[in-house]
């Protein structure tokens, strides 16, 4: 590994730890020689997922693509950011733990939905609304009875 400014080789690790529940590691790292510091994330290395779109096309599974939309269910939310992180990162283990490299984009919004629905409410039901497509008021409306009375059931879902 290379400085950025002076291209320098000679690099102290300053600070490790653990973040992502324990799935990365975060290091800090300084130049020794003209002292600039510099953050590296190690993961481990997993075959890529393929996603499986709904008119059947494939996608390489993005987890940048899935903490954006994310982000959007969840502006003006309590949920904070590494309250996502941490979604992101059940639902890419639970992906994982499938043990298929393809995987159908109604199971991702499935595993997303799981977590949100226990994080927040109006984070979760905006997501459901993008993801599910309400077709009128009153199914989305029965959707959030459900979340309100703890019984969403993921099973409901037509896929
Ligand atoms: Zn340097």
């Amino acid at each position: 590994m290379k400085c950025n400014h002076c291209q320098s080789d000679d690099i102290k690790v300053i600070e490790s730890r653990d973040v992502a529940d324990g799935q990365a590691i975060r290091r800090r790292r300084m130049c020794v020689a003209c002292g600039s510091r510099f953050t590296t994330y190690e993961r481990l290395e997993r075959p890529q997922l393929i996603i499986i779109k709904n008119d059947g096309t494939r996608q390489l599974f993005s987890r940048t693509k899935l903490l954006s939309g994310l982000y959007r269910a969840c502006e003006k939310t309590p949920v904070t950011s590494l309250q996502l992180d941490s979604v992101v990162n059940a639902v890419e283990q639970e992906l994982y733990a499938c043990g298929e490299q393809e995987v159908s984009s109604s199971k991702v919004g499935e595993l997303v939905m799981d977590q949100l629905a226990r994080l927040n409410e109006v984070a979760y039901v905006r997501f459901a609304s993008v993801y599910r497509r309400f077709k009128d008021i009153a199914s989305f409306e029965k959707e959030l009875s459900l979340v309100r009375q703890g019984k969403h059931i993921a099973a409901e879902v037509k896929s």
